[in-house]
């Protein structure tokens, strides 16, 4: 594999067999190898890129378009009622591949899906008044 080439790039370049759900020009659909549960599923980018602050805005707009597409077809071959969108950047954050992607998740009521070890805190109200407002710079600078 090249610094580039990833298990992804090499399933998206046909080089790897995959369960292949979906494919258009900007990206593929798979099911996930080892599963949290049935119907796991991987909505990758063809776009090499890493983490998703990187991703295009055309290969994000194909993304954002077949995500609820492909949920409702998962959800419907499972019989999964609810599930789960993952989306991990960066070794601490749980990325293992370092191809940007997409889990989609069946739950399932017994227990089968993705269980939560995250811990949360109170929000600090006076550090968020300044990220709002840097933020809110910021994204304007880019439109
Ligand atoms: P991450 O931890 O990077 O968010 O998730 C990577 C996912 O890719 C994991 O859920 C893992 O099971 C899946 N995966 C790793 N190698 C392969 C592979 O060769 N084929 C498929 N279909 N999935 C893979």
């Amino acid at each position: 594999m090249s610094d580039e080439e990833t298990i992804f790039s090499l399933i998206i370049d046909g080089k790897i067999p995959s369960y292949k759900l979906y494919e258009d020009e900007l990206i593929i659909a798979i099911l996930d190898i080892n599963p949290f549960s049935p119907g796991h599923t991987l909505l990758i980018p063809k776009e090499k890129v890493v983490t998703l602050d990187k991703l295009s805005s055309k290969s994000a707009a194909a993304v954002g378009r077949m995500l609820p597409k492909l949920s409702k077809a998962i959800l419907e071959i499972t019989g999964a009622e609810e599930f789960n969108i993952l989306q991990n950047n960066g070794i601490n954050a749980f990325q293992s591949v370092f191809h940007v992607h997409f889990h989609i998740i069946p739950k399932f009521p017994d227990g089968r899906g993705l269980q939560f070890p995250f811990k949360s805190t109170p929000i600090d109200h006076e550090e968020a008044i300044i990220m709002t407002e840097k933020i809110n710079q910021i994204i304007i600078k880019g439109l």
